[in-house]
């Protein structure tokens, strides 16, 4: 069970600093506590007692949501529902309502923020994927001399392994800035244990612009979780692709190359299969969301593999 004697909801980043000082090596930050609390209720912690919760999610620099010159700015306590319900957020970033549909519930999505999600670390988040490939940097803000100071990283140096980042004890993480790719194809693949309600065991996810004249990949991204110690981009794969003309073949060229970055040391055999299999179908999705129509992917192609 999960106790505290206060919990502080600071509605400035000046006030929870204050608060962080105040209570220096008897606090936690909470968000959407959608992690917090199961890790606490499910004992894997035993009973945990915080002397003091201070809840980050009302202070408005952690809920900004602007798009502007190509980038978007997008405040840590952002919820995961939000994704599927700004359409302007959905456009501007086409991975994350498809990431977004199959992460949780309505009540966890509507909790869940984006920032927790990174925080925590685990090697499994779905967001950390997504926000790779829309080519993320991280906020991060700490109170030190007075002076409130930030600092900017790329979302890839954040993510250190499995429940570790590179967040300082006395830092909040901002908010997220990203590209805007109002004109890609997103998808977001993933399989855990059960099919709702699901911690991904491994996921991928891929962006696609397509060259309306030419039919060929103009850009292409993709990302993986769930099959090394922390998320990364597939670069390699991307390489192949881009700029090449889009076809069935080059599409299962890239899949083929997709277990390769398999670096788990368990379920190796299952895994290689899976994110082949992954890598493909969320090509397909992304390319067809992009406006790749039945000449460069037949249906019989398309029902084969997605
Ligand atoms: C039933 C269920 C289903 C789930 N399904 C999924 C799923 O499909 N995919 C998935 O990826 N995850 C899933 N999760 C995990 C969880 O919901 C997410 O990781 C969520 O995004 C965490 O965000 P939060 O705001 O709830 O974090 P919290 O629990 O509030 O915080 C998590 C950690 O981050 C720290 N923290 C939070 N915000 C900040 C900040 N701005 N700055 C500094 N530190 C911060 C906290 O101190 C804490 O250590 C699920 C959880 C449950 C209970």
């Amino acid at each position: 069970m999960l106790t505290c004697d206060d919990y502080l909801s600071p509605t400035t980043l000046d006030a929870a600093f204050e608060a962080m000082a105040a209570n220096a090596g008897r606090y936690r930050l909470v968000a959407g506590a959608t992690d917090i609390l199961p890790w606490a209720r499910e004992g894997r912690a035993g009973d945990v007692h915080i002397p003091v919760m201070i809840d980050i999610a009302g202070i408005p620099e952690l809920n900004t949501r602007e798009i502007e010159g190509g980038r978007v700015r997008l405040g840590a306590a952002t919820r995961f529902q939000r994704f599927l319900d700004d359409p302007k957020l959905s456009k501007a970033m086409p991975v994350m309502p498809r990431c977004a549909v199959w992460f949780a519930d309505d009540q966890i999505r509507e909790s869940a923020t984006i920032g927790g999600n990174l925080v925590n670390g685990s090697p499994a988040a779905d967001g950390t994927p997504a926000l790779l490939a829309l080519d993320a940097n991280v906020v991060l803000a700490a109170k030190r001399d007075g002076k409130i100071i930030r600092r900017k990283l790329p979302l890839a140096n954040f993510a250190l392994g499995p429940g570790k980042t590179a967040i300082e004890p006395d830092e909040i993480l901002l908010e997220i800035e990203c590209d805007a790719l109002p004109g890609h194809g997103g998808a977001f693949e993933k399989v855990g244990h059960r099919r709702s309600l699901v911690i991904s065991t491994a996921c991928v996810a891929a962006l696609i612009e397509i060259d309306a004249k030419t039919s060929t990949i103009r850009d292409v991204r993709l990302a993986c979780a769930g099959i090394g110690p922390v998320p990364q981009r597939m670069e390699a794969l991307e390489a192949g692709l881009k700029g090449k003309p889009l076809s069935e073949s080059v599409l299962g060229q890239a899949a083929d190359a997709a277990p390769d970055f398999v670096a788990s040391r368990t379920r190796q055999d299952y895994r290689r299969e899976v994110v082949r299999g992954f890598v493909l179908r969320a090509l397909i999705n992304a390319a067809r969301r992009a406006g790749a129509g039945h000449k460069l992917i037949s249906s019989e192609f398309e029902a084969a593999h997605v």
